[in-house]
């Protein structure tokens, strides 16, 4: 289904013109629903009445509904259940810290990566979203804090992470688009700074290439979560075939090409990458770089044989890497109790996970050999 956040001004505009209408229509729509943030026609009081109609239903249509909503931290996180048109589950987040009101989105519709300490990991992909369904999640996020919905008052989203359900580089050309869409001024787009916008990756070096001359400044992040091949080959499957080296490599080409620092996300797993000797081999291969650390407590998926690394031993992680002269933090993880925290989104609708997860395996060990 076409919408007008798959497509660019150009593209608005040519729409637009086959439906007999001049460019500028397109221009007044989007204004409307990047910058006024409705797609209701009653509200676009700017076009003729029988226009209205005609511009939302071709390039407006409901893409997703809400199919269920979670709040916790006193209200201030939130998360949705979404619905596609084709009955595709993903879900969001939308955070409210004292400075930022954040935003995480899902790029896919589950997740073909298969990283085991993942809830989206274990239920496979599903299938890509399109710009218009990354975009919408937005929309309606901004929409929700400008009416008040999320405690703390009326609020405008600052920063926007594809950290929910998916690989975004997996889905490369609308990721790229919509990240576009997010930052590009109105009526082009939110206007939302491309600072504030991480792009998440388990490392695929090839796209991480392509990115870096997409000439964008947003910000890239790793999930790193072991400095050698051995651990990252069972942590991210993927790692096989695109190894800790070349993840790097293809991380400081973006550095580079952004003046961003690239973020290195590393789960903290009790026994399994929480080790001194690990924190060093992190420290050595990061040194020099343009990078910043971040240490997330693992959060245990149902039926993970995996837990979070002791408090005392992370701080101690992260203390050797400050020594070592390598920025880092550990990141505090919003939503626990919704399963709206990171790594455990799994779109279980009914609530019936016990099902899903029944079926899954515990580890779960790439099987095609261009794996
Ligand atoms: N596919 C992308 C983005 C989605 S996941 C990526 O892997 O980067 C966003 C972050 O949450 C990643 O760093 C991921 O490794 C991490 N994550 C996944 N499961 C987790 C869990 N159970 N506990 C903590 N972090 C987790």
């Amino acid at each position: 289904m076409r919408h007008l956040a798959d497509l660019d001004v150009a593209g608005r505009r040519a729409a637009v013109a086959e439906l007999g209408q001049p460019g500028y229509r397109a221009d007044q729509l989007s204004r409307h629903y990047f910058g006024r943030l409705t797609d209701s026609p009653d509200d676009m009081t700017d076009l003729p009445a029988d226009l209205r109609e005609t511009l939302t239903q071709a390039l407006l249509p409901e893409l997703l509904t809400v199919t269920r909503e979670l709040t916790c931290d006193h209200g201030m996180t939130r998360k949705t259940l979404w619905r596609a048109s084709d009955g595709s589950q993903l879900e969001s987040v939308l955070m409210r810290y004292p400075s930022r009101v954040t935003m995480c989105v899902s790029s896919q519709a589950g997740c073909g990566m298969a990283c085991p300490f993942c809830a989206t990991g274990q239920a496979g992909l599903t299938r890509n979203l399109s710009a218009g369904e990354i975009i919408t999640q937005v929309f309606k996020g901004a929409r929700a804090l400008a009416s008040g919905q999320l405690a703390g008052g009326v609020g405008r989203i600052s920063n926007v992470v594809f950290m929910g359900m998916g690989e975004p580089l997996a889905n490369y050309a609308p990721v790229v688009a919509a990240v576009r869409r997010l930052s590009d001024a109105v009526p082009a787009g939110f206007g939302i700074s491309q600072r504030a916008v991480t792009v998440s990756t388990v490392g695929l070096a090839p796209a991480m290439r392509k990115l870096a001359g997409e000439g964008l400044s947003a910000r890239l992040a790793v999930s790193l979560h072991a400095p050698d091949d051995e651990l990252r080959d069972e942590l991210v499957p993927v790692n096989r075939r695109w190894p800790v080296a070349e993840v790097l490599d293809a991380a400081w080409d973006y550095a580079a090409a952004s003046g961003r620092r690239v973020s290195i996300e590393y789960a903290m797993i009790r026994a399994v990458n929480d080790q001194a000797w690990r924190a060093e081999a992190l420290a050595r291969l990061l040194a020099g770089h343009l990078v910043h650390v971040n240490l997330i407590p693992l959060n245990p998926t149902p039926g993970s044989r995996w837990t979070a690394s002791d408090p005392a031993v992370a701080a101690e992680f992260e203390r050797t890497l400050a020594q070592r002269g390598i920025p880092v933090t550990i990141r505090d993880t919003r939503g626990r109790e919704i399963d709206g925290a990171c790594g455990q989104l799994a779109a279980s609708a009914a609530g019936d996970r016990s099902i899903e997860l029944q079926n899954a395996p515990a580890f779960r060990r790439p099987t095609g050999p261009t794996r």
